[in-house]
């Protein structure tokens, strides 16, 4: 819970917490745990952050209540909604830096695309966040956050059928593996019914490969997972993912097929793969990733790169992205290719904006384009084949 005390005022942020967590925050003050389940709803269900409106709290709680605790969402620097319906909303985090989060509409589903770190520590060597160094770890609240006001901007009403959010991939800027316990708080108030009651399946977490971590997750959480693959060899790999010169390919798909294993084996990883022209996108290397992958039951999700500047990195022409699909396809994988979304508010892939001050390098606080990982599973209406 420590985590979730705000740095400004001193009180407890409930909006970071579980219902576990919250329940023992009740008793701790020395009220009923069912006042958890009462607080969970109005603030996730209502999108409430005000202890007034709660109207089944009475006036004696509420104002216990607000002497030790606040709600409190992360400030808004914008948001903007594109004509295709995708929205983003660019946030600003204690730490003072911004992070991103995006909305992404599709026939079937709305998936919202989650941020977990103000910068990222890895240095992938074709990701704009990488390039902008590690700043932060968000908040368990700050990262529910994301979800809290994104559900606000539909007009929260509560058992609404149709929910606008549907899914939520941890794909937006940071290595939610590196940010454990915040991301693990913030996934579990995403599935709790009094929380965002999304079904484990939608709810997706990528990681770029801290083994240890993938192995500690099955024992805390049962979301889905995402590999960001990107090389189907270890040389290559060690270049573009530089976290693969600790973990390896063969211990990083052991330990991937050791969390599915614990999810009953009736859900699949899904592999996702930026391509690079001329890096990685070449005949030899679907080759290599169709007896890499042979033993993984898997689904592969390509993402033709988000140029951004001085990236040294150019996107595969159409051509390239679609023999390279027609390669794995034809391989026996299930492969679909990220369509690019949002474009007229700079919320498409490649086009995602973050302000990070960067204490890893020192370098002045500036505006980096940072990609923008849309849907780890876009049906395959919304997809290009
Ligand atoms: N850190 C986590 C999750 C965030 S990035 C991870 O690496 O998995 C989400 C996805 O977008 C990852 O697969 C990442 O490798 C990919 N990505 C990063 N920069 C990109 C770019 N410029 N173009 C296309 N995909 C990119
Ligand atoms: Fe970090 Fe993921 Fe970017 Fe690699 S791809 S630098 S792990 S955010």
């Amino acid at each position: 819970m420590g985590d979730s005390m705000s740095d400004m005022t001193g009180k407890i942020n409930l909006l970071g917490l579980t219902l576990q967590e919250m329940e023992k925050f009740f008793e701790s003050i020395g009220e009923k745990r069912f006042r958890a389940g009462q607080v969970m709803k109005w603030i996730h269900h209502y999108g409430v952050d005000d202890f007034a409106a709660m109207t089944n709290v009475g006036k004696a709680l509420r104002e216990k209540l607000e002497a030790v605790a606040e709600i409190r969402g992360p400030e808004v620097v914008s948001e903007d909604i594109s004509a295709d319906g995708t929205r983003k909303w660019v946030v600003r985090v204690a730490s003072g830096s911004c992070v991103e989060t995006v909305y992404i509409p599709t026939d079937d589903r709305g998936t919202l695309c989650v941020s977990s770190q103000a910068g990222c520590a890895l240095d992938c060597s074709f990701c704009s966040t990488g390039k902008q160094g590690f700043n932060s770890n968000l908040t368990a609240a700050e990262v529910i956050g994301q979800v809290w006001l994104a559900n606000k901007s539909f007009g929260t009403v509560p058992a609404k059928i149709d929910r606008a959010i549907t899914n939520v991939v941890m794909m937006g800027m940071g290595e939610p593996l590196l940010n454990f316990d915040n991301v693990i708080a913030a996934m579990k108030i995403m599935m709790e019914d009094l929380g965002y009651g999304i079904s484990k399946r939608r709810v997706t977490l990528s990681t770029s490969g801290v083994v240890p971590m993938i192995d500690e997750l099955a024992k805390h959480i049962d979301v889905s997972l995402a590999l960001s693959l990107h090389a189907p060899n270890d040389e290559l790999r060690n270049q573009l993912v530089p976290i693969n010169k600790k973990y390896p390919l063969k211990m990083l798909l052991e330990s991937c097929m050791g969390y599915m294993a614990t999810l009953g084996g009736k859900r699949v990883l899904t592999i996702e793969y930026t391509l690079l022209k001329d890096v990685n996108d070449q005949p030899e290397h679907a080759a290599q990733m169709i007896e890499l992958l042979r033993d993984v039951p898997c689904k592969i999700n390509l993402i033709p790169f988000n140029p951004f500047p001085h990236s040294g990195y150019e996107r595969p022409s159409n051509n390239a992205i679609r023999r390279f699909q027609d390669l794995l396809h034809h391989g026996g994988f299930n492969v679909t290719t990220r369509t690019t979304r949002g474009d007229d508010i700079d919320a498409a892939c490649g086009q995602l904006v973050g302000q990070v001050n960067d204490r890893t390098r020192r370098s002045e606080r500036y505006i980096a384009v940072r990609q923008l990982s849309a849907d780890a599973e876009l049906p395959d209406s919304a997809v290009r084949h």
